[in-house]
């Protein structure tokens, strides 16, 4: 049985507010939000990190930001616009080993992030 926590959220046995979920990837609110609008994007398939995503898996990855695209649409984000980051490794702050999309919407962002 999977460790992972975000594959429990994929098979629903721990509870996510999900607010998208597709034949490739799922959306749900991140539970420590750093800004007004923070969903994580996840594929369903367990991939610890872009970092270890093959080649095969590269159109998994596009569908996963272009949903995130239209999720960010249909949600009025695209005015003000909104950031989509990804951690990758434990010196950029990864701290879950399944690949994740944050979307951040909902107020100015800084730059350079931290
Ligand atoms: P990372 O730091 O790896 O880029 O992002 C992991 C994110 O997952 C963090 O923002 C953290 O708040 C979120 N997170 C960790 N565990 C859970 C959980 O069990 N449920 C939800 N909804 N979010 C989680
Ligand atoms: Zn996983």
């Amino acid at each position: 049985m999977s460790v992972c926590i975000f594959c429990k959220i994929v098979d629903k046995m721990i509870p996510a507010s999900i607010v998208h979920e597709s034949e490739t990837c799922v959306g749900f609110k991140d539970i420590n939000p750093v800004a007004p609008h923070h969903v994580l994007f996840i594929p369903k398939k367990h991939i610890e990190s872009v970092d270890k995503m093959s080649e095969s898996d590269s159109a998994l990855v596009g569908k996963i930001i272009f949903e995130m695209t239209e999720y960010a649409r249909a949600n009025n984000f695209s005015n003000g616009g909104y950031r989509i980051v990804n951690n990758t490794g434990a010196d950029a702050g990864q701290t879950v080993f399944h690949i994740h999309f944050h979307l951040l919407a909902g107020r100015k962002m800084e730059w350079p992030p931290g």
